[in-house]
């Protein structure tokens, strides 16, 4: 075999792909494609590291609880073995004119996470003690939300592409994917870093799945990338912000977090893009920060950073993980639509596109969770 052929091709070296390949190592050789030197340089270096098992959809949310046991307590050979969560809490703000939606969030989180209790607006302020009392009058609150180390365990997963004799290829953009339709291999050539080829080929390229899609002849699939724009703000003086928990507030949306004793800050903004190098637009990060000083007693006089990043999401905005279902693109292999919840739900995510990858049993543990193939099929989009 030579250095370029490989049992499994993985394009995109996010968290996805990483861990995607991760799994996939033990079982055989991957090659992993990362355009970029810095494989965690969009979407994956930008979130906030957030643990939330109430958020997104109840499928969605079925992912991320089947991903807890992973992150509290990782699978030996994924990193030191030390957990990647550590505590946060998670509180949603309401105004005393929202006292109907608090109602129905608090039975919605509920629902999935029976230990959200309502605050009152003492309670809360004992808590977060910059919030305006003439903005809030209650909250809901959990303790289940935890903060992921988020580099920590994007290292383990490449660190277990390596030790099994895996590779990741960095700086190598991929420019062409050809098939032929007979069947056998498929081809993937770079700008910089040569061609490769392999009978499987995942497509995990983040905001570009749908333009790989399109390299390789495959119809797309209807990614949207959506950037959110997120500044970081110093911490309010004479306050240690390190056990708040991440707060939201709706209609305005908004959240904050601490962030290594300053506050991370988001407008919650969700803006239609084209793939692309996401960068934070001036007007959303002072509305962020307008959002913010609102809901509470601190005036920002100096942000210290600003970003944004691209959340991607299918129609249904549920993930997808399966083999495009024409057989004429037989191989080609579907892993995107991480929408905001890519770290938290990687986990479940990739033990589940190892099997079908591979064509093995939907794995028990994923099953346990009321979760099947059909879920996260690329099928049900097209
Ligand atoms: C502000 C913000 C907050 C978030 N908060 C959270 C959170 O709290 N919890 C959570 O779980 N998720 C969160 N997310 C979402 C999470 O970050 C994403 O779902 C996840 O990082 C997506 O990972 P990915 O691997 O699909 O994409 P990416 O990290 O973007 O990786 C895709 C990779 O494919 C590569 N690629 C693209 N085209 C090519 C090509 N032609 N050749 C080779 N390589 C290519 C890219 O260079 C890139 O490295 C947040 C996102 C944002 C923006």
């Amino acid at each position: 075999m030579s250095n370029n052929k490989s049992d499994f091709l993985v394009i995109g070296a996010g968290i996805a792909g990483a861990s995607a390949a991760a799994r996939l190592s033990q079982h055989g050789s991957v090659i992993v494609l990362e355009r970029e030197s810095q494989p965690g340089y969009h979407t994956t270096g930008r979130s906030a590291a957030t643990f939330e098992p109430s958020y997104g959809s109840h499928d969605v949310r079925k992912l991320i609880l089947a991903s807890e046991e992973f992150l509290r307590s990782p699978t030996v050979g994924y990193g030191d073995g030390s957990s990647f969560l550590s505590p946060r809490g998670i509180m949603a703000i309401f105004r005393a004119d929202q006292k109907e939606a608090m109602e129905r969030e608090f039975e919605d989180v509920q629902s999935t996470s029976p230990d959200f209790r309502i605050l009152s607006q003492q309670e809360t302020l004992e808590r977060v003690p910059i919030l305006d009392p003439d903005y809030m009058a209650a909250s809901i609150y959990s303790d289940l939300a935890q903060d992921i180390d988020v580099h920590a365990l994007h290292q383990a997963y490449l660190g277990v592409i390596k030790s099994n004799d895996s590779q990741l290829i960095v700086n190598a953009d991929v420019t062409a994917i050809s098939h032929h339709a007979s069947g056998g291999d498929w081809h993937v050539d770079t700008a910089k870093a040569g061609s490769f080829s392999a009978p499987i080929v995942i497509n995990a390229a983040g905001a570009w799945c749908d333009v790989m899609a399109e390299l390789a002849g495959v119809p797309a699939i209807g990614l949207e990338p959506r950037r959110r724009n997120a500044v970081l703000i110093p911490g309010p003086e004479g306050y240690d912000v390190s056990s708040w928990p991440m707060l939201g507030g709706s209609d305005p949306a908004f959240y904050f977090k601490p962030d290594a004793g300053r506050l991370m800050v988001s407008p919650e903004d969700a803006i239609p893009s084209p793939p692309c190098d996401a960068r934070p637009d001036e007007m959303d990060i002072a509305i962020a920060i307008d959002r913010f000083e609102n809901a509470t007693t601190v005036s920002v006089k100096r942000p210290e950073h600003t970003w944004a990043g691209l959340r991607s999401f299918v129609a249904d905005e549920m993930l997808v993980a399966g083999f495009d279902p024409d057989p004429a693109h037989s191989g080609f292999f579907w892993l995107t639509g991480q929408g905001g919840y890519g770290i938290e739900t990687s986990p479940a995510m990739s033990l589940i596109a190892s099997s079908l990858v591979r064509g093995t049993a939907f794995p028990d543990h994923m099953a346990a969770f009321d979760l099947s193939a059909a879920d996260v099929a690329p099928g049900r989009l097209k």
